[in-house]
């Protein structure tokens, strides 16, 4: 496979860019695997690249009903951050921010990873306090988040309204500087050319129907549309259909799937040079390097599988963000989408082992998955290779649903992009 660099861009440039080899072959399902991972979006593809760069385990499969980078993956709005309150969660998504530094590098593929800082806004007396508090708790992990004035904010952010006679006025932000965005796909697709380089087989269109046990009630493979593929280990990281693969196991999870929006406008100049998110008025917008306002909201108030949502959700999202930014009132929105999100009721993620033996889980992301991509990738690998939890993915069982030991990121903040 074609190291991408200067001299292989000049050198292709000369055949007007036409011989470029394939980035990942489809592949045909082999009758059995080391490992199986069902899912090939973000997390799963780092999954299979971690076995085989970490693990040496190569025998791997990605099987994924649709096309890799199809699901949520390709359907979000790309937050990074790890500023989240309990030690648990900052530990995991700190993991996966110390991946992101140089995971173009690491991939020899640019996922256009940019750390414009993510800024979240204050409107009220409870929003100052919880703030300071995720501050404060921050900066205990070795996590940075700063405290800024209404002025600081706006010296951030130039097109943000500080006018304090707005309806929820601006009293403050908390700025994570290290957070950012990055472009979602190229993260699966960067992840899916070096895991192919590695001998993983990823094999798209082909829906995974159901796990099949043995007698003793280990996992024995899985059955799919092109037949019954033997895995002695699979890992299931299906987003908001894992609950669906997984009751195919005879594990219940504890998890509901609702449909989470976006929307982009059309393109304009650069105006907005980070991410602002409102937890308050709950919406967010960030500016694509195609220079489309992206903008986000809160779930869907009902559960569902259709990849689209309501209308109300989305004017009642733009019509915050006119309120924080009234430059923003006369643009236009150019198309809006929809993904599938897997909630958990503590709003952490279930990523571990199973009660079933080489059944293995990664799930419950939410609305806030994508930062974890490479932590998630990473630790799943560790987790599968080893048969046992990786220090950063060690809390975050599913028998905490049974002992109690939640880690409530719900109640921590009202949002979790
Ligand atoms: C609109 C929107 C905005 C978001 N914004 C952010 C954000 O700003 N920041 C953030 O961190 N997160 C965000 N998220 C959440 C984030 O996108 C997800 O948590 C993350 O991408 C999950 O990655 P994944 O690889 O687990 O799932 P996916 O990318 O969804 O991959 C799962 C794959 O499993 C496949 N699959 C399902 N069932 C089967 C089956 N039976 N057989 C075979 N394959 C199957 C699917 O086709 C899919 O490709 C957002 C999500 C949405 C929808």
């Amino acid at each position: 496979m074609t190291k991408f660099s200067a001299l292989s861009l000049l050198a292709n440039a000369f055949s007007g860019h036409r011989n470029w080899p394939e980035q990942w072959p489809d592949k045909e399902p082999k009758p059995a695997y080391d490992v199986i991972v069902v899912g090939a979006g973000g997390h799963g593809l780092a999954c299979a690249y971690y076995l085989a760069k970490e693990h040496g385990i190569r025998n791997v499969a990605v099987i994924d009903k649709g096309w890799l980078g199809g699901g949520n993956t390709g359907r979000n709005t790309t937050i990074i951050r790890s500023n989240y309150l309990y030690d648990e969660s900052a530990k995991l998504y700190d993991h996966a921010l110390d991946l992101w530094d140089g995971l173009s590098q690491e991939l020899n593929y640019n996922v256009m990873y940019s750390q414009r800082g993510v800024m979240m806004l204050a409107h009220t007396t409870g929003d100052v306090q919880s703030f300071k508090r995720h501050i404060h708790a921050n900066r205990l992990n070795g996590v940075d988040n700063a405290w800024l004035t209404p002025e600081e904010a706006k010296a951030y952010c130039p097109p943000l309204s500080i006018d304090p006679r707005a309806r929820y006025p601006i009293l403050g932000a908390a700025l994570q500087r290290r957070a950012g965005t990055a472009r979602h796909d190229a993260v699966a697709w960067g992840y899916a050319r070096a895991a192919t380089k590695l001998g993983v087989d990823i094999i798209q269109n082909c829906p995974v129907t159901a796990i099949r046990r043995g007698p003793d009630g280990a996992v024995t493979g899985v059955e799919t549309a092109r037949g019954f593929i033997a895995a002695k280990k699979v890992a299931v990281s299906a987003a908001g259909h894992t609950s669906v693969v997984m009751e195919s196991a005879g594990v219940r999870l504890p998890l509901e799937s609702f449909p989470l929006q976006a929307l982009v406008s059309e393109p304009v100049k650069p105006v907005i040079p980070c991410v602002v998110m409102s937890n308050t008025v709950h919406a967010y917008i960030s500016q694509s390097d195609k220079g489309e306002l992206v903008i986000g909201s809160g779930t869907d108030q009902y559960t569902s599988y259709s990849q689209r949502g309501g209308l109300p959700l989305i004017e009642h999202t733009v019509a915050a963000i006119c309120e924080i930014f009234p430059l923003f009132n006369r643009m236009r929105m150019l198309r809006k989408w929809g993904g599938i999100v897997d909630v958990t009721p503590d709003r952490s993620a279930i990523l571990g082992k199973t009660p079933v033996t080489g059944l293995y889980v990664n799930c419950g992301w939410g609305t806030g998955g994508f930062k974890a991509t490479p932590g998630a990738g990473h630790t799943l690998a560790w987790t599968v290779a080893r048969d046992e939890p990786h220090a950063a993915n060690a809390p975050f069982t599913l028998e905490r649903f049974t002992t109690g030991r939640l880690i409530d990121e719900a109640a921590a903040a009202a949002v979790a992009h």
